[in-house]
C-alpha cells in the first residue's frame, strides 16, 4: 500500500451575508505545490482545498470546502488515514458570529456596523492533539513580525513535528522564502524560490527517514515507486 498524505491548501471563506465574507489573499499555490511533488515522490494525496483558483495536480484527489468548519470536517476524516499532513492552508481564525441569510443594508448602517466575530477551531491544534507516534504533522505560518520565534511557538503549542516559516509578502505570490524548523529544534533557512521548488526542498527535509516515505527505511520501503525529489 501507497503511503498517504494529506495537503490543505488555500484560504477559507467566511460568511457574513449571502454575498459578503471575511478572508485573506492565500492563492493555494504552496499547498498545491506540495500536493504534486507528494504525488511525484509516491504518496496517495488527497488535498482539502478553500477557495483557489487552480486546476487540480494529476493523481491528487482534491475536495473543495468553503469555511474552517467545513474544512476541519474534511481535514478530521481525511487524517485518519494520513501518514503525513501538511496544513498549508490560511484557515481565517474568526468567523461571524451570526450570518444573514439576505444581504445586509447599507441604508441600515448610519455609518457605522459592527460585526461581532467567533473564533474559528484551531484545525491542526486539534490534530496535534490527536496524533499517532507513526503521523508526522508539519505546520505552515505566516508572520509580519518576530518571525521565528512566533513560529516555534506555535510548534510547540500545536505539537507538531515541523513548521515551515513564512514573511507576510509570501501571500499569495509565486515565490517563497522559508525558514523549516523542526520539534528538535533544528532550523533550516531556505532560499527564496518559486512555490513548486521550495515545495521539493520542503519535502526532501520533512520526508528524509520518514518510515512510510517511498524510499525511506521502514514498512513502506519495498516495491513502491521511487521517489522524484
Ligand atoms: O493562523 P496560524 O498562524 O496560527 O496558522 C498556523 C498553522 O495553523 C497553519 O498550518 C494553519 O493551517 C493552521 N491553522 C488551523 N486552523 C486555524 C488557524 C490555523 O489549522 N483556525
Amino acid at each position: 500500500m501507497k503511503p498517504t498524505a494529506l495537503v490543505t491548501a488555500g484560504p477559507t471563506r467566511e460568511y457574513i451575508d449571502p454575498v459578503r465574507y471575511l478572508s485573506n489573499a492565500s492563492s493555494g499555490k504552496m499547498g498545491f505545490a506540495l500536493a504534486h511533488a507528494l504525488h511525484r515522490a509516491g504518496f496517495r494525496v488527497t488535498l482539502i482545498a478553500g477557495p483557489v483558483d487552480l486546476s487540480t495536480p494529476k493523481g491528487v484527489k482534491r475536495i473543495d470546502v468553503v469555511t474552517a468548519v467545513d474544512m476541519r470536517r474534511q481535514v478530521l476524516i481525511a487524517a485518519k488515514k494520513a501518514d503525513i499532513i501538511f496544513m498549508t492552508a490560511a484557515v481565517t481564525d474568526w468567523r461571524p458570529f451570526q450570518r444573514y441569510s439576505t444581504k445586509m443594508k447599507r441604508t441600515r448602517s448610519r455609518g457605522e456596523q459592527a460585526i461581532i466575530l467567533k473564533t474559528n477551531p484551531d484545525i491542526l491544534a486539534q490534530l496535534g492533539k490527536r496524533k499517532k507516534p507513526s503521523q508526522t504533522l508539519v505546520g505552515f505560518c505566516v508572520e509580519t513580525n518576530n518571525l521565528e520565534r512566533n513560529a516555534r511557538q506555535k510548534l510547540r503549542e500545536k505539537k507538531c513535528d515541523w513548521i515551515v516559516a513564512n514573511k507576510a509578502t509570501s501571500i499569495g505570490s509565486n515565490t517563497s522564502q522559508a525558514l523549516l524548523i523542526h520539534k528538535n529544534g533544528k532550523t533550516s533557512t531556505l532560499p527564496q524560490l518559486p512555490k513548486n521548488k521550495l515545495a521539493t526542498r520542503i519535502l526532501s527535509y520533512v520526508l528524509r527517514g520518514h518510515p512510510r516515505h517511498p524510499e525511506g527505511r521502514g514498512r513502506g520501503g519495498r516495491g513502491q515507486r521511487r521517489a522524484v525529489l
